[in-house]
């Protein structure tokens, strides 16, 4: 055998040692999907079981010595500067997993799972007795736990950015510093403003009486015109909203409230810009590392243009609007488009991060960010963030919080270990602004065109620049990729600066 076909070999079995890990990890996803849909209330408990065999066997998988040989095997190989680049950022992906995986002790593993499952427990009773007290000792717990992990896998770096890089590889806490201080300044006197305008919009073109089954087709018709293909996915109900799975086989699910369709609307659209990232992965890859997404970050970036560039847009609803009023028989008959284009787009600083309009939704994730980035420096104590959450948001949306539930406690993040995880949802928005001004450019006519007819030209794009490249870049790289710049901040503060000036005629 010459030393060409024993390196194909070689590179062969460790994709064939990946796939199976991303099958067990499919397995697991479609229990969970199927606890949070249909599960008989009677099944918890055998599907915990289930549960707790797939995951061993997952982490029994990630950490087999054999990867370990494999790739050592395969570097060391006088021909591995003969792969290809996507056969090697196929090794470096599966080697950095490897190496997460295997320098972390199996107690710690363990300890973290075990605190998760309390923590949350104990977060979902102190939720809804609103009682911070009760949470605190769980956190404080988790809180430790997780600067050991980010100890495990790298002691030279800030414990922070280590779990950071975990969501967004490259992000440190400096990168997002910079681009949120730039956001939160850019949003405060944009909020403000539009707060005392005096043309506010009259919701009550939207808050009508709109029965379930009449809003699940509007979630089909929404499938339809955003080419979300129900041949591999599907629309079910759940009480959060979220989308899981994978190419042939990614579902999401949305939550109907009957006097607001814009409810589920908004967040079926949002679920779907999710789904088409994951249905439009480069096939030819699945099943490999680079058969993935590139971050947290760059898939919300994909579910808020879905939702709020798109969905909020008038081009949008000039072509929807008729749509909209056949599916739903008579109930907006008397609307008309430019009052409800405001409606759609009226911004009210509120408490609860996951209710939030697109402009004052990132003013939630960065106090977010303040608070754990000041809690991983030892600046401040767990036994004041009640009141620095408080502090903050009045400082920042003018809005009084009366209780921890509706403040500090509302995100169940924390109680799971999810310090870090926040960022990723305003450096969506901020992706977001500078993939559109590229758009802009690449495809000018594209608004026109969703006028007349709809989503296909911006999907596409959406799908060759982005989905397609899977996980081939980090997210810095590949926004500096499609669009030619860094990421910055100001492509999406001009996006939100023209488009609400003009809905509430700011000066
Ligand atoms: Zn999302």
């Amino acid at each position: 055998m010459s030393k060409v076909t024993r390196e194909i070999d070689l590179y062969k079995k460790l994709l064939e040692k990946y796939k199976e890990i991303v099958l067990l990890n499919s397995i697991e996803m479609n229990i969970y999907w199927d606890m949070d849909t249909y599960m008989p209330e009677k099944g918890v408990e055998q599907r915990s079981e289930e549960l707790a065999i797939i995951s061993g066997l997952i982490h029994g998988k990630t950490i087999d010595p054999e990867i370990g040989a494999l790739l050592k095997e395969i570097k060391a190989n006088e021909n591995y500067e003969k792969l290809t680049p996507v056969e090697k950022r196929n090794i470096y992906l599966f080697q950095r997993d490897y190496d997460r995986n295997t320098k972390i002790p199996k107690e710690l593993v363990e300890a973290i799972s075990k605190q998760s499952a309390l923590g949350n427990s104990i977060w979902k009773k102190a939720f809804a007795e609103s009682d911070y007290e009760l949470f605190k000792p769980e956190l404080i717990k988790i809180f430790e736990l997780m600067k050991k992990l980010a100890n495990f896998l790298d002691p030279t770096k800030d414990p922070y950015d280590v779990l950071l890089d975990l969501n967004e590889p490259g992000f440190t806490r400096e990168i997002v510093d910079g681009l949120f201080d730039e956001l939160r300044d850019g949003l405060k006197p944009l909020i403000k403003a539009i707060v005392n305008s005096p043309k506010q919009p009259d919701y009550s073109l939207i808050e009508r009486a709109c029965p379930k089954d009449t809003q699940e087709k509007l979630s089909e018709e929404l499938a339809k015109v955003t080419n979300y293909d129900l041949n591999a996915g599907r629309i079910d109900e759940t009480v959060h909203p979220f989308t899981t799975g994978y190419y042939d086989d990614v579902r999401v699910t949305t939550n109907y409230h009957l006097d607001d369709f814009s409810s589920s609307f908004f967040s079926v659209l949002h679920e779907i810009g999710h789904a088409l990232y994951e249905q439009y992965l480069p096939q030819k890859h699945k099943y490999q590392p680079i058969g993935y997404s590139c971050s947290d970050g760059f898939h919300e970036s994909q579910s808020r243009f879905i939702e709020n560039f798109i969905g909020r847009s008038s081009e949008f609803w000039q072509y929807f609007l008729p749509k909209l009023k056949a599916i739903t028989g008579g109930i907006f008959e008397d609307v008309e488009l430019d009052p409800f284009v405001r409606a759609i787009n009226r911004v009210i600083p509120s408490k609860i991060r996951v209710e939030a309009d697109p402009v004052t939704y990132s003013m939630h994730v960065i106090i977010r960010h303040e608070i754990e980035k000041d809690l991983f420096a030892g600046k401040i104590s767990f036994d004041d963030l009640p009141q620095i959450w408080n502090s903050k948001m009045k400082e920042y949306l003018g809005v009084d919080i009366e209780n921890d539930a509706e403040g500090l406690l509302q995100d169940v993040h924390w109680s799971g270990g999810g310090f870090s995880s926040f960022p990723s949802y305003a450096i969506g928005n901020i992706i977001d602004g500078q993939l559109l001004w590229k758009m802009d450019q690449e495809i000018p006519d594209w608004r026109k065109d969703m006028q007349k007819g709809g989503l296909n030209k911006v999907i596409d794009w959406l799908k060759t620049k982005v989905h397609q490249m899977g996980n081939l870049y980090d997210p810095l790289e590949l926004v500096k990729k499609i669009t030619g710049e860094e990421l910055s901040t100001k492509y999406y503060l001009n996006y939100l600066r023209k488009e609400y000036s003009k809905i509430y005629e700011l000066k």
